[in-house]
């Protein structure tokens, strides 16, 4: 997980919104414009929570409450800095499973504030995680509580660890990429993918190519 900066409300939110009270009031074609404006000003087209590409398809991505609206609707259902935009946790489903096995459609239940680590607040959040060359994620020292209950409540290693290993193969490409380029080629090739803010699972790739860079 990285962290993710809010801009200011759109003003076409409150219009959009505006005498509005329950979600499901507000049109699928508006949520699909609240999207399009989260995923390219502030998420880079990538899941808030497990950084996989996503699209403004409704299998693809939901406007996201990070706080779940039920436990304060009035405070939390139209509250623009507790909105981003989440996968539907279905990307790496075995055929013919259709649950939703990770990220913002999988949390839905017994969320804990204190807890939950929240992109849009904690800064240094990356550092909450490690990740093995499996892609497997699992909570660093920084503060196991916290991160253990976020990597749960998300199940951001997936079903059966699909989702870690898309991690991996997501290192793998980047390794073949390089082809055999001369090492001073490939740490500049590296530096540049890295800063990037929009590879899929940027974190992880960080993480693992750390000592190389
Ligand atoms: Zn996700």
């Amino acid at each position: 997980m990285k962290y993710i900066k809010k801009t200011a409300e759109p003003p076409f939110f409150a219009v959009d919104t505006y005498g509005l009270t329950t979600w499901d009031q507000y049109q699928s074609r508006k949520k699909r414009k609240l999207k399009k404006y989260i995923l390219e000003n502030e998420q880079h087209w990538l899941c808030c929570y497990c950084e996989k590409k996503i699209t403004l398809d409704f299998n693809s991505s939901h406007v996201e409450h990070i706080k779940p609206k039920s436990s304060d609707p009035i405070n939390l259902t139209f509250n623009y800095n507790n909105l981003l935009v989440s996968c539907e946790g279905n990307h790496y489903n075995e055929i013919g499973d259709n649950r939703k096995n990770t990220c913002g459609q999988f949390k839905l239940q017994n969320f804990d504030e204190n807890l939950f680590l929240n992109p849009t607040v904690v800064a240094n959040i990356h550092e909450y995680f490690l990740f093995d060359f499996e892609g497997i994620i699992s909570p660093s020292d920084f503060d196991k509580p916290k991160a253990k209950y976020t990597c749960d409540i998300l199940n951001l290693n997936g079903a059966n660890n699909k989702l870690a290993e898309a991690r991996k193969i997501s290192r793998k490409a980047l390794i073949k990429s390089f082809g055999k380029l001369p090492p001073s080629d490939y740490k500049k090739k590296l530096n540049l993918i890295l800063a990037k803010d929009d590879i899929e699972f940027i974190t992880f790739l960080r993480y693992v190519f750390r000592n190389y860079r």
